[in-house]
């Protein structure tokens, strides 16, 4: 009996040592999870890094945009002059002179690039409201060719050169500021050339 109850005992303790067995069969599974843990944490700080790298980039970029933007508010070089040329053809070389919202002052160099005297084919460039062009000219023609055809104290006149002939050139300033008050124009007051030597100045 004692020999029995000796094997039960082994065979309890067999039993027992199985399922012990069992357990740490069981138990394996188990440790994936501590496992994961450690991979997960050894994933995740690299992808909190990433994320760190990429906000600082992200801040670097909006860093980068406002200086960009600190950059753009004093217009560049460029933008607040332009170089207007006049012909023997009665042309101006554009139609249209953008000027920069930031520019503070606006410089037009005119050239008149032709070989007639200011006699034949003279040019100036008179800077006025648009709606005021027709009373301009008109005015302009009475002055004539002895006031470089602006009626002399024109106060519709923003800014206007000399009466240019072939060869010569003349730079105009203008304040910026005045120009955003209204719709602004460019033209040629000698007789006749103003319906086709004529442009609009816009703010941008
Ligand atoms: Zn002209």
């Amino acid at each position: 009996m004692k020999a029995a109850k000796k094997h039960i005992t082994l065979a309890v303790g067999l039993l027992l040592s199985m399922g012990l067995m069992a357990c740490n069969d069981s138990t394996p599974a188990a440790p994936e999870t501590p496992a994961s843990p450690v991979a997960e944490a050894s994933t995740q700080p690299e992808a909190s890094a990433t994320e760190a790298s990429t906000e600082a980039s992200a801040h670097e970029g909006h860093a980068a945009a406002s200086e960009n933007t600190a950059t753009a508010e004093p217009a560049k070089a460029g933008e607040c002059d332009i170089e207007l040329t006049g012909n023997d053809a009665m042309q101006f070389n554009t139609k249209e002179i953008v000027v920069a919202s930031s520019c503070k002052d606006f410089t037009i160099n005119f050239k008149h690039i032709g070989k007639q005297p200011k006699t034949a084919m003279g040019h100036n460039v008179v800077v006025t409201k648009t709606s005021d062009i027709n009373g301009v000219v008109k005015d302009a023609a009475a002055a004539g060719a002895a006031h470089d055809f602006v009626k002399e104290g024109d106060e519709r006149v923003l800014a206007k050169t000399k009466l240019l002939g072939g060869g010569e050139s003349e730079s105009i300033t203008l304040d910026v500021a005045k120009l955003k008050e209204a719709p602004y124009s460019y033209l040629c007051t000698f007789t006749g050339h103003s319906g086709v030597m004529r442009g609009k100045i816009v703010i941008k």
